[in-house]
């Protein structure tokens, strides 16, 4: 392992403790061997000025919510040193006191709260205090000879045995210090947990962190095997969001399913052994509240219903069950890691962040898995600590799930047609912001970067070509292994083209793109739409359709012809649970279908201003791309769960639809 440190860069705090703390804080979260998502954590300890002008010790300890790869100063809440050290030395502690009596000790009670490790960063006597999870020395740990093994790479370390982290840590380990002065040690191992480096120097506690990685990957260089096994296989896309369905299922809500199939993720899961060692255990007890214990093996050609989900929460249940102890509530049975058999590996999640982490994670076991097989046997640790860590309080906190409030669209997929500008744009905004991921087609290359963040993404596509569009379902499937959502909205409008005026090109364009566009996507969409979670197709159709004006005779027709294609579509997807649903929207001026232009004829005939000629509906509103979108995306929700087949305008009311 390299060590990042630049005497230039830290020269910049060599008065500033807590500078220099987040400047060495980030070169151990910039390495993911070390730390990953929110793993391990580190401290400083100073002397500053309370609030009245009194010196007074503290613990800056990397405070809960924060990643050591980002983190700032305001990541490191002070607390009061002496007393934190002082709750080392009660008997017990429960979890609720020690989280209220760290809290109390803060000196910013705004402050993010503490790490569960600040008591054990505080009793350690030094100044500068790391702790990373690492891959390579936990590998040695997570074996048959782990005590073995670490003695010999590690002779000048304090080695303790595992025990759960928090009080308890923090109680055997002052009593370790007590009995043996750590600063005779270059740090301290936990077994399968991970390691401490410290000293009144910031680069020398992390030196020798990088040093202690060092030497383990150095013993698994001589003994063992580096390279992990890759394969490069084909999957069937239909069966990923067959997959994705069940684990859906299961769990309870929509489920993204993002497929790692990376010669390395292949490779593990065609592996002869793969279910069997990949069945031991995790990494670090830490990895347990992201992935669960263990994965869920599937089979290459899973059969109906993918029976391994059923036989996972069942077995889920049962590991529950011969656990729990006190008056704990079961978390869902579903799987977060699926071992896909020669396609690679799954990460089951509510949203991007949540399954990248995961895949992170599964990528990261799989090597020490392997890594470890090599050296002598992958050895976790039992499913009794694991179960004790996966319902502890405080590990649980950290996923925040109390707090945030679930999105009607969590965990969803959704397409949209037309999605550069307009009423596309703005459906695409509303789905993700209730918690859909979004792929926008649109035939502007412009798209990509139009929509390319907040779980949003743009593809070029051309919607009159069905193979482009084919190619682009697909692309979302196997990207977020299935869809839920179809929303399709791409359309032209051509005014003043009287029937008479009318080419067979400029007809046939129109039909073209707003009818039989439409027929393409639901055609491509359908068969992954049948394992979709409440799966919902929505047409934007348009006032036109119940109330036709002159001079849109080819737009008129076509949106005419989608209103029919969705009736239909609502009677033959309604045995699937697919529910299809029409918008009639009317005088959205915001879209690209209006041009200043247009709009100033459209009023001439009417012989109204443009500002009236904007407000022309019973309710004299101004209609946005928003509000369609927001309608849109509500139709899409479980609001409309008993509704198929509708026509719903948004149009501020027209006494000729009415
Ligand atoms: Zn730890």
């Amino acid at each position: 392992m390299k060590s990042l440190w630049n005497d230039e860069a830290a020269a910049v705090y060599r008065n500033d403790d807590l500078g220099m703390r987040v400047y060495s804080s980030r070169l151990l979260g910039a390495d993911k061997n070390l730390v990953m998502h929110g793993g391990g954590n580190t401290s400083v300890k100073a002397t500053i000025e309370d609030f009245f002008g009194r010196a007074i010790k503290v613990l800056y300890i990397k405070g809960s919510g924060w990643d050591l790869e980002t983190i700032e100063k305001a990541g490191f809440p002070a607390i009061k040193l002496q007393e934190t050290q002082m709750l080392a030395e009660l008997e017990t502690l429960s979890d609720t006191d020690m989280t209220q009596q760290l809290r109390a000790l803060m000196l910013d009670p705004s402050a993010p709260s503490p790490s569960v490790e600040a008591i054990l960063h505080a009793i350690l006597p030094a100044k500068f205090i790391d702790h990373t999870h690492t891959d390579a020395i936990v590998t040695l740990s997570n074996n048959p000879q782990g005590a073995r093994i670490l003695e010999e790479v590690f002779p000048d370390c304090l080695v303790l045995p595992y025990v759960m982290p928090g009080f308890i840590l923090s109680r055997q380990v002052n009593g370790a210090i007590k009995r043996d002065d750590p600063r005779h040690y270059k740090g301290i191992i936990l077994q399968h947990h991970g390691v401490f480096t410290f000293s009144d120097e910031a680069k020398i506690a992390y030196g020798n962190m990088i040093e202690l990685v060092s030497r383990a990957e150095a013993y698994i260089a001589e003994n063992g095997e580096t390279r992990v096994a890759t394969a490069e296989n084909k999957f069937d896309l239909l069966n990923l969001a067959r997959i994705r369905n069940a684990v859906s299922l299961v769990r309870g809500e929509a489920q993204l399913g993002i497929l790692d199939r990376s010669p390395s993720a292949q490779g593990y899961s065609a592996l002869g052994t793969v279910s069997e060692i990949s069945s031991r255990g995790p990494i670090t007890p830490d990895h347990v509240i992201r992935t669960k214990r263990i994965p869920v093996i599937i089979g290459a050609n899973p059969a109906k219903g993918v029976p391994e989900i059923q036989q996972y929460a069942i077995d889920y249940t049962k590991y529950f069950e011969e656990n729990h102890t006190a008056q704990l509530q079961m978390l869902d049975p579903a799987p977060r890691v699926g071992i896909w058999r020669n396609a690679g590996s799954i990460a089951f999640g509510s949203s991007l962040k949540e399954c990248n982490i995961i895949s992170d994670i599964a990528k990261h076991t799989r090597h020490a898995v392997q890594i470890g097989e090599s050296i002598g046997g992958w050895q976790a640790l039992s499913a009794e600590d694991i179960f004790a860590l996966e319902y502890w309080v405080l590990e649980q906190a950290k996923l925040g799930q109390n707090t945030a409030p679930k999105k009607p669209h969590q965990g969803k997929v959704a397409i949209v047609s037309g999605a550069y500008s307009g009423i596309g744009n703005a459906t695409c905004e509303a789905l993700a912001a209730e918690g859909a991921v979004v792929v926008g087609l649109d035939i502007n290359p412009e798209v990509v970067s139009q929509l390319g963040c907040d779980g949003m993404l743009g593809l070029e596509c051309d919607l009159t070509n069905s193979n482009a569009i084919a190619v682009a379902v697909d692309h979302v499937i196997s990207l977020y292994g299935g869809l839920d959502i179809v929303v399709c909205n791409a359309g032209v409008f051509k005014a003043g083209e009287r029937i008479e005026d009318h080419t067979e090109c400029t007809w046939s364009e129109t039909l073209d793109i707003n009818l039989t566009a439409t027929q393409r996507l639901m055609t491509a969409a359908i068969p992954y739409l049948k394992w979709g979670i409440d799966p919902s197709i929505l047409i934007v159709g348009s006032r036109n359709y119940a109330a036709p004006g002159p001079g849109a005779a080819a737009y008129s027709v076509s949106k005419a012809g989608i209103t029919q294609l969705a009736r239909v579509a609502a009677l033959e997807l309604a045995a699937n649970g697919i529910r299809v649903n029409i918008v009639h929207p009317d005088a959205v001026f915001d879209t690209a279908l209006w041009t200043e232009e247009t709009l100033a004829r459209s009023a001439a005939r009417y012989d109204i201003s443009v500002e009236e000629y904007k407000t022309k509906n019973l309710l004299g509103k101004t209609i946005t791309a928003a509000n369609v979108g927001r309608l849109l995306s509500t139709m899409a929700s479980d609001v409309f769960t008993a509704t198929t087949g509708a026509q719903i305008p948004i149009d501020g009311g027209n006494d000729r639809v009415i």
